[in-house]
């Protein structure tokens, strides 16, 4: 088989799949417990957390533990709007966020804050000048993604995190970092976000786990109500396999980070050129040039997306129609809309993921099925 679609999840790596089973039978203590079986649950834990942070250059007390991107995300968005709304009701996004983030901001505007969001252009940038000038006295929170998981775009976040702390050093600066980790260096000694969500699944690690960066200092009420663990941020019994298995993926996953990406973008250069060579003019490449290698989002004339993905799957191909990890919705996606790109195109999108075991001959199969399926439904 050809899996393609690593943004959506990533098939675990070995040594995860060992660690977190070898755990959970032989370490399944609370970190909670006061007992040692406790206490070394508790230790694997915190070496865990030392491991995450480090990849991030962060303190490893600013690391919070969530089941998984959304709920960081929602942590991060409902959280820190509550803990500031004495300070204002503004909030500033984008139109092509997550819906973790798209649905958290809908909350939020029906308990009554001011959700304003950026425009992006045909490629799906926003503007930092627009930011500079949409930022108020009373915006608490900006929320923009690192890399979005449809096309790649990579938003300008240092920037914008210099813009954010010089207009007003009191906003909240959240990073869906999601697609991000481990495909681009992240600092958070330079990067001036308050807080980043992160998740396991997309860099070879366990479903369901998650991290949280908070910045010391940052205000931020906890969403999770209960016996007060990860420092009464997160309540909830730790799950300690999982976030040794998150540990084991990053620290592999950024250690090779280079050397994937140099991978990647040779599986990505022969599907785009093999795509322009067989079908030069049923073809519009939607991600820009400089995003993220491992997201490239095609669109194809004339034949709906959903036709494609079937087509592909009988040949064990495997890709996206917009985003998976959204549901599984059949209408077009609301950052291709965002993007203005046209009907008949808009209808043809695919989603092509990679991952750093994939292989310039499996772009070159895909594209040839491709063109198969183009001429197959277009006779
Ligand atoms: N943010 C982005 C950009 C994503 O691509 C995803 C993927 O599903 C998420 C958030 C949600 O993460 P999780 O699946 O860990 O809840």
């Amino acid at each position: 088989m050809i899996y393609f679609d690593n943004s959506a999840t990533t098939r675990p790596y070995k040594e995860v799949v060992d660690l977190v089973a070898k755990l959970s039978w032989e370490e399944f203590g609370n970190p909670a417990s006061l007992h040692s079986f406790g206490i070394r649950a508790e230790r694997i834990l915190e070496q865990s957390r030392k491991q995450l942070a480090d990849t991030i250059k962060a303190d490893p007390e600013e690391i919070i533990f969530t089941s998984g991107g959304t709920e960081a995300i929602n942590f991060a968005i409902k959280g820190s709007a509550e803990a500031l709304k004495r300070s204002g009701k503004h909030i500033l996004s984008t139109p092509i966020e997550h819906p973790a983030a798209l649905e958290s901001l809908k909350v939020l505007e029906n308990m009554g804050y001011e959700v304003e969001m950026l425009s992006v252009d045909g490629k799906g940038f926003i503007d930092t000048g627009e930011l500079k000038k949409k930022l108020r006295k009373d915006t608490i929170l900006v929320n923009i993604m690192m890399v979005n998981n449809e096309t790649g775009v990579i938003q300008p976040v240092e920037e914008a995190g210099h813009i954010i702390k010089a207009g007003n050093p009191g906003t909240v600066f959240h990073v869906d970092a999601v697609q991000a980790y481990g495909k681009l260096p992240i600092d958070m000694r330079r990067l001036k976000a308050d807080i980043m969500s992160f998740s396991a699944h997309k860099i070879h690690g366990p479903r369901g786990v998650g991290m949280m960066y908070l910045r010391n200092g940052t205000k931020i009420r906890p969403i999770m109500s209960g016996g007060g663990q990860e420092k009464q941020y997160r309540s909830g019994t730790v799950n300690v396999p999982g976030i040794a298995g998150f540990a084991c993926a990053a620290v592999k996953k950024v250690g090779q980070m280079d050397q994937d990406n140099r991978n990647i973008i040779m599986v990505r250069e022969r599907l785009i050129s093999e795509l322009k060579k067989r079908m030069p003019d049923r073809i519009r490449i939607n991600s820009p040039e400089d995003g993220l290698p491992g997201i490239l989002s095609v669109s194809f004339s004339s034949v709906k997306s959903e036709v494609i993905l079937h087509a592909l799957e009988l040949s064990e191909i495997y890709v996206s129609s917009g985003s998976a990890c959204s549901a599984k919705k059949n209408s077009i996606s609301h950052v291709i809309k965002a993007m203005n790109i046209p009907a008949p195109w808009s209808d043809g999108t695919i989603r092509f993921s990679f991952c750093g075991e994939n292989t310039e001959e499996e772009a070159e199969t895909c594209a040839r099925v491709l063109e198969d399926i183009m001429n197959t439904f277009t006779l």
